[in-house]
């Protein structure tokens, strides 16, 4: 273990190595995981968003994680693993039901907490007594954690309040200078961060909505709770997915979330759009239809299914940041399955909300 003051002196050097999605080169996973076993921290395509990964039993290299990204301490991180057997060694009292869903849905994007044992240091679960396991399908990902030897812990690999990563360039953009190396391994396929479920309680509850849909989960196991902050409400049981409390996305330009028939949303659109522009304002419009006619200063169609949808939303957010607007006029799409995960990343980013 090491015990390095990083960050207190000027910028570290931060290596960028262009990497095969397909069939990762093997000489440059060697390298990335030597630096972990070191105690450093390294940036890794996963299939959801990039990952900021450190050995999850370290807890100095975990510090750097929460030191580079400026994520509050009490925002736990999600354990990477690649072999299933190792959530034996980091959780405890596993109920029954662990197996069905690790069978149906791993590798892949699903995060379940467990309770934690004792060796998993407090810093990794942000204080708690619980822990966030997944097992990805990347094979970027499952190669680094398999030659590293430990498990990763690997929040998203953005600077804390921006949005995730789905581009070695956003990474970079962020925290260049502050991380040993970033692997880039291309655009990642889903777009938006991993489901996130509860088995610590009697019936499972989605604490965070994904690509693994709810309704997925539903089928398997005939009942799963949903945390009342995804339904829109206020709730008491915020300490059990801390995460929650923090906006995703914050950008100087103001979120306006619209929702109702397309008809609709269009003519709330132009009319906010012609408000916006009296004031001088610069408008940006995330567009869910290929052929718009508005006229703002930037609009991005984001795709029309909600997986194109999921898989260039944090794209446009930060090509929004950089046009430097002023307002953000979103469409809302209906919440089944993924649309669920989509309009939860809209909802947390959005300063306002309209129903029409
Ligand atoms: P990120 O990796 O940046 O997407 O953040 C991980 C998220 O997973 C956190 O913000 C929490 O919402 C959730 N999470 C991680 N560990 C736990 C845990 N022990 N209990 C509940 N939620 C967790
Ligand atoms: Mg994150």
């Amino acid at each position: 273990m090491q015990s390095n003051s990083l960050l207190k002196s000027s910028k570290m050097q931060t290596q960028i190595l262009k990497i095969n999605q397909a069939k990762p080169q093997i000489s440059i996973i060697k390298q990335a995981a030597r630096l972990i076993r070191k105690g450093e921290i390294v940036a890794f395509p996963t299939e959801t968003v990039y990952g900021l990964g450190a050995d999850a039993l370290n807890p100095f290299a975990v510090k750097k994680i929460f030191e580079s990204k400026g994520r509050p301490a009490d925002n736990p991180l999600i354990i990477h693993i690649h072999d299933k057997e190792d959530l034996k060694r980091l959780a405890r009292d596993i109920p029954e039901i662990t197996e069905k869903i690790i069978e149906k849905f791993w590798p892949g994007p699903l995060t379940i907490v467990l309770k934690k044992s004792k060796i998993v240091p407090k810093i990794t679960t942000g204080g708690l007594d619980t822990v966030a396991i997944r097992m990805p399908k990347n094979k970027i990902a499952n190669l680094l954690i398999k030659e590293s030897g430990v498990p990763l812990a690997a929040p998203s690999a953005n600077f804390f309040g921006r949005p995730s990563p789905t581009l070695a360039k956003h990474v970079s953009e962020d925290l260049s200078g502050r991380i040993s190396m970033i692997l880039d391994g291309g655009k990642t396929k889903i777009g938006i961060e991993s489901t996130v479920i509860d088995l610590t309680r009697k019936t499972p509850m989605l604490l965070r909505p994904g690509s693994i849909t709810l309704e997925q989960i539903q089928k398997l196991l005939g009942t799963i709770k949903v945390h009342p902050m995804i339904k829109g409400k206020k709730s008491k049981m915020i300490h059990r997915s801390p995460g929650m409390k923090y906006k995703h996305y914050s950008p100087n330009a103001k979120v306006i979330l619209i929702e109702g028939s397309t008809q609709n949303v269009d003519k709330k659109i132009l009319q906010l759009v012609n408000k916006f522009k009296k004031q001088k304002k610069r408008v940006g419009i995330m567009s869910t239809q290929k052929n718009h006619t508005y006229k703002a200063d930037m609009t991005r169609f984001v795709g029309s299914s909600p997986d194109k949808i999921a898989a260039n939303l944090f794209k446009v957010f930060r090509e929004f940041d950089e046009g430097k607007m002023d307002v953000i006029l979103a469409h809302g799409i209906s919440k089944k399955g993924l649309g669920l995960g989509v309009m939860n990343r809209l909802d947390k980013a959005a300063h306002k909300k309209i129903k029409v």
